[in-house]
């Protein structure tokens, strides 16, 4: 097989038809369950700060309406096509039911390289794109909910939320119409890292797993890992930096312009920092420069985590691969014929559709906190310390004895809104990786994580087709 021909949605059904065996639904369920229910392909123009104008390429596609809103984030790439944006919303639907948040999938894209594109022609672009989706009623807090991906972040979210609100006076839950906002603007602290949190929580509770690590040969736990991440935007710089606050060893970064290693560690905040002054991550103090920054990606090393674009790991460089963990922080970044090479070779990928669904999680926390109209842990947060201070105080009498200043400040703490959200997520990813692999381990013909993943996943979105009485 060549990976000349590559669609992407094509991919996605192919992992889909494989694990698609492993379950009870008939062919008509698993039908409605693949397709994509809705896609909005646009054309508008945009009038450019010379004056000239240009039509832009946009889409929303919404992959299931099974549970709704429909949930998933807005890409700006020069890449963007059709067939990305509906494989991307497939993969939120997938994700959304592995990780438990009750959406269905969704996914938007706007063919522009935003680097070519002034501040001012950004906000038009954005704002048409909304008004766009108003038109066809493919936003709103109950219809679909759009957040930050490839290309976009804090700021484009809250021109969405501006145009939106614009559109529709008085509506009172108007903000829970995109997620991903500033927090001022009704955002929730921890959706910044929240994607690259959950790689790290989902990749630890896989680290934690002494039977996984017996057989790729790695000892139990983060601590010591040898990690290479690829691209440090949003997802990769936060990945790799809950991974060095743990103990790992961030040995090798690529980026854009290039990638460098080090054996001894790479600090990600100073590589950050570097970049930020000089442009460019190359010839960072200390560190080596590769020579092609896809060079990264074979590096030697126990775990690689893609965190750019999709189909960076092909049939070409898949079988000199050296990580004995793959840990998927871009959506789809191994084809399927990298897939096939890994799998043979004994690499243990894990799967983009759950190891990434931190940031929709965190999407679903601040959606719930917008229909609310109130910060997580402002009601909860003083009574809470009242009560620890009281249950300490009593136990320091009945004891005698005074708990040391370190553990007292823990044990008194009442929940902050951060503290909250990174329980939330925690709890999420831990409990997602134990259903996956638990699929995994009740049917050992199931050839791989991927499966075990799309398994869980079909079987959610089934049954909630079924119960619907869709399919009498
Ligand atoms: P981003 O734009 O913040 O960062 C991407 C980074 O990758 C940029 O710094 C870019 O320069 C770099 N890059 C591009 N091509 C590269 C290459 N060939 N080699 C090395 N680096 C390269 O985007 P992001 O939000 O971090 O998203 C990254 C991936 O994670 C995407 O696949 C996205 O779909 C996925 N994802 C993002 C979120 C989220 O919450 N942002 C959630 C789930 C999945």
């Amino acid at each position: 097989m060549s990976d000349q021909h590559y669609s992407f949605f094509g991919a996605v059904e192919k992992s889909f038809d494989k694990a698609a065996k492993f379950t009870k639904w008939d062919i008509g369920i698993l039908g409605q369950i693949r397709e994509c229910n809705a896609v909005y392909q646009m054309r508008f123009p945009l009038k450019r700060d010379d004056g000239s104008i240009e039509v832009i390429e946009a889409y929303r596609v919404q992959h299931s309406h099974h549970k709704t809103p429909c949930k998933g984030g807005i890409r700006f790439a020069a890449e963007v096509n059709q067939d990305e944006v509906m494989a991307l919303a497939a993969l939120m639907t997938y994700k959304c039911a592995i990780v438990n948040v009750p959406f269905g999938g969704g996914k938007g894209g706007i063919k522009i390289n935003p680097k070519k594109y002034s501040t001012w022609e950004l906000e038009k672009i954005t704002r048409r794109y909304t008004a766009e989706l108003i038109k066809k009623n493919f936003i709103g807090p109950g219809t679909d909910v759009p957040a930050p991906d490839y290309g976009t972040g804090e700021r484009e979210m809250a021109w969405i939320l501006d145009t939106y609100t614009a559109m529709h006076p008085g509506e009172i839950d108007a903000a829970g119409c995109v997620t991903g906002k500033p927090v001022t603007q009704g955002g929730v602290r921890g959706r910044r890292e929240a994607t690259g949190l959950g790689v790290f929580f989902g990749l630890r509770e896989v680290c934690n797993m002494p039977d996984v690590m017996k057989k790729l040969g790695l000892t139990v736990g983060v601590e010591g890992k040898r990690v290479v991440v690829q691209g440090l935007g949003n997802v990769g710089y936060h990945s790799a930096k809950f991974f060095q606050d743990a103990g790992a060893k961030v040995i090798g970064l690529a980026e854009y312009e290039g990638a460098i290693y080090n054996d001894k560690g790479l600090d990600i905040d100073a590589v950050f920092n570097h970049r930020k002054t000089t442009g460019s991550i190359l010839n960072f103090p200390g560190a080596t420069n590769f020579e092609k920054n896809a060079d990264a990606l074979i590096m030697d090393c126990d775990i690689l985590i893609p965190a750019a674009l999709e189909n960076v790991i092909d049939g070409n460089n898949a079988p000199n691969i050296k990580a004995k963990i793959i840990g998927e922080a871009a959506n789809g970044p191994l084809t399927p014929e990298a897939d096939e090479i890994l799998g043979k070779k004994g690499v243990l990928v894990v799967p983009d559709m759950y190891l990434n669904a931190g940031g929709v999680t965190v999407s679903y926390f601040e959606w719930l906190k917008n229909l609310s109209h109130v910060r997580y842990g402002r009601l909860e947060k003083r009574f809470t310390e009242n009560l620890n201070s009281q249950i300490l105080g009593q136990m320091e009498e009945l004891t005698g004895k005074r708990v040391k200043d370190a553990s007292r400040e823990f044990i008194m703490h009442g929940p902050d809104e951060v503290d909250l959200v990174y329980s939330g997520l925690e709890e999420t990813m831990i409990t997602a990786t134990h259903e996956i692999m638990n699929a995994w381990k009740a049917n050992p013909e199931i050839p791989d994580m991927r499966t075990a993943a799309y398994v869980v996943a079909i079987n959610k979105v089934g049954t909630s087709y079924s119960e619907l009485g869709i399919f009498p």
